[in-house]
């Protein structure tokens, strides 16, 4: 006996993503599976009594789209944190943080994000000067887009002075402090402003909607202790409605492992997911490592955060252990050490189908791309990165110069290559229509993909990531009932992407947004 459907979906416009029938019309619904995916005559006939009907009216349904690289619990523990992205100049910023200063406690923190330094005319770092206009009775911390470069005032300085000679921590000629902070010293410091598990969870809700409005069902979200607590709570409470795949951060491995927890531990809303690992920096800080120095910096070619020996140790742990690793890596030189150090680790300890990933894998050469495929890794990318810096004098180009540039994030030859994809947004902004339209419109051939291509990196490229494609990321019968439903086209009006609104969220087949 087969039950009615709950909800039924007719004459709509439905790229399912999956690989046969990539097109349909309709969907029934049941509990939080769906129960039929084709005509509207197919879906019709579980209709029942008591089952909702929507007429769609040729609306565009798609996959619920996975947003691979997150920092949502992060992001929730942002709450009172002056945004800074969206300031006209540098004068702009300091003038909102001594806005935000003025309402703040005296000695309280005082906290900016997102400022990018690429959108203003200045275009260079805030300073400790810069900050000490803001206050100097608050300590200030300005933290650039790319999360690994935070710029202090005096009073902050003052906080960190145990941290002088730690890797990272800017000095001028005469050796007094400029109030930059990058990689070790930063992420050193950023604990000691950051919120707890209580301050992220207050935030959790705010945040899933967020995700909702944007047409997110599912994140590959990167977490220390204190957002997996979080999310783990939420979890219990039923209350956050948006699916997990957490990533912890690597200096919880040991404890994982000594826990006897595994990957993939939980269920379809939270689960364990892979050990997220640093190779290198940021290009905006001047930190990702790249095999030739940056433009106007002879010599200076980025950092690894660990030596490859460390890393190989680290990577070796998590894959004996069994789970899957994300390495995050941006310059070719990093890129390059991440692939030989997996194609090692694999080699020593061989695991079927482990899905190593690398995150942001920005700049990987055709060498790479081919060991990237032999050695079975996932590719997971931002293409959101091409609309914020790959233009014309953007942060590419400043950094990589002109001949280097079009290399950049060539998510064509990735998928010609027939390396595993999938997209993320790393939080720069949230918005993955925004990533798609960007895979779409790219600057160079070498990014430019199809709507449907884009559109499976966003969705079932997610779920080959975490292992789930048998559950997610297409819409087939028997699969979760995530889906959207938008207002536009992208295959209509593929250059028309970036503008397109969600109409509705389903996530197991429950409606969270209209
Ligand atoms: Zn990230």
């Amino acid at each position: 006996m087969r039950g009615d459907a709950d909800v039924v979906l007719v004459d709509g416009k439905v790229f399912t993503a999956a690989r046969e029938r990539p097109w349909a019309k309709a969907l029934a619904v049941r509990g939080d599976r769906l129960v039929a995916v084709g005509t509207s005559a197919q879906a019709e006939r579980w209709r029942g009594r008591d089952t909702a009907l929507v007429d769609l009216r040729g609306a565009v349904v798609l996959p619920g789209f996975i947003d691979a690289h997150a920092h949502m619990a992060d992001s929730a523990g942002e709450r009172g944190w002056t945004r800074l992205d969206a300031t006209r100049d540098l004068a702009d910023a300091v003038r909102r943080l001594r806005k935000a200063a003025a309402s703040t406690p005296l000695g309280d923190w005082v906290v900016g994000i997102d400022w990018d330094e690429a959108k203003w005319p200045e275009r260079r770092f805030l300073l400790r000067e810069d900050l000490d206009r803001a206050s100097t009775d608050h300590p200030v911390v300005a933290r650039r887009i790319d999360c690994h470069l935070g710029s202090l005032n005096s009073k902050a300085l003052e906080l960190a002075s145990d941290l002088a000679g730690t890797r990272g921590f800017e000095v001028d000629a005469s050796g007094r402090p400029t109030g930059v902070l990058t990689e070790d010293a930063f992420g050193e410091f950023h604990r000691r402003f950051e919120a707890n598990e209580a301050g992220i969870r207050r935030g959790l809700p705010a945040i899933a909607r967020m995700a909702h409005r944007l047409g997110i069902t599912s994140i590959h979200d990167v977490v220390t202790r204190a957002g997996w607590t979080a999310y783990q709570r939420a979890r219990s409470a039923g209350t956050f409605r948006l699916r997990v795949y957490a990533m912890p951060h690597d200096s919880m491995l040991a404890a994982l492992v000594n826990a006897g927890l595994g990957a993939g531990f939980g269920d379809s809303w939270l689960r364990l997911g892979a050990i997220k690992v640093f190779a290198d920096g940021s290009l905006g800080a001047y930190t990702a490592a790249l095999a030739a120095p940056y433009v106007g910096r002879p010599g200076e070619r980025g950092i690894l955060v660990h030596s490859p020996t460390e890393l190989r140790s680290i990577l070796t742990t998590a894959h004996r252990a069994g789970f899957q690793t994300a390495t995050h890596a941006i310059g070719d030189a990093a890129i390059r050490l991440a692939v030989e150090t997996l194609e090692a680790v694999q080699d020593a300890a061989p695991r079927k189908d482990a899905r190593h990933r690398i995150e942001h894998y920005e700049l990987p050469d055709d060498e790479v791309l081919r060991r990237t495929k032999t050695a079975g890794i996932v590719a997971s990318c931002q293409p959101n990165f091409v609309g914020q810096w790959s233009g014309p004098g953007d942060v590419y180009e400043s950094r990589l110069g002109a001949e280097r540039l079009a290399a950049n994030n060539p998510f064509r030859k990735i998928l010609r290559m027939r390396i595993p994809l999938c997209f993320g947004s790393d939080g720069m902004p949230y918005g993955p229509l925004y990533g798609v339209h960007w895979a779409v419109n790219g600057f160079f051939e070498g990014q430019r993909l199809s709507p449907e291509e884009a559109i499976r990196a966003a969705t079932a490229g997610g779920a080959y990531a975490t292992f789930e494609e048998q559950e997610k990321g297409t819409l087939e019968t028997g699969k979760l009932a995530d889906f959207v439903v938008v207002r536009g086209d992208p295959f209509e009006a593929p250059d028309q992407i970036a503008r397109i609104r969600i109409a509705s969220t389903w996530i197991g087949g429950e409606c969270v947004y209209n």
